[in-house]
């Protein structure tokens, strides 16, 4: 159970990735990768590119010193956008805080659905009470 995290999800051509989450088995879609893609660098160099161009005749060439700042906003809002789409919509699983901290990871779970008790995992009775438990080990 564990090992199905975000280790096992395989990016095709569409870079949508349907798996199951890994606690409460809903199906799921990935839309964000984990990394950049190629086409992420060429917007960001285009990006790049039209800022030093808007900005040529106060800065000259000195509006390239944007771009790794360009670079970071656009990675770190990537990384998050990643990070809130493998968080499962229905029971609160999160797989990078299941590696990082199991403990944790079940408290998001819970704290999760005390906030949303309509969430079709309540209902489902047994099978997610045999679920949180293997979560504790
Ligand atoms: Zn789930």
């Amino acid at each position: 159970m564990a090992k199905l995290s975000h280790q096992t999800f395989k990016p095709n051509k569409n870079e949508k990735t349907e798996c199951f989450c890994a606690l409460c088995r809903s199906p799921r879609v990935i839309r964000y990768s984990r990394r950049l893609m190629v086409r992420h660098y060429f917007q960001i160099l285009t990006l790049g590119f039209v800022f030093t161009a808007a900005t040529y005749s106060w800065f000259a060439w000195n509006g390239v010193a944007a771009l790794p700042i360009i670079w970071i906003i656009f990675e770190s809002t990537h990384k998050s956008l990643y990070r809130k789409d493998l968080k499962c919509p229905f029971c609160g699983f999160d797989p990078t805080w299941y590696k990082k901290d199991v403990k944790l990871a079940r408290r998001k779970v819970e704290e999760f659905l005390k906030q949303n008790p309509e969430s079709p995992v309540m209902h489902r009775g047994r099978q997610s009470k045999e679920n949180s438990q293997s979560l504790r080990q």
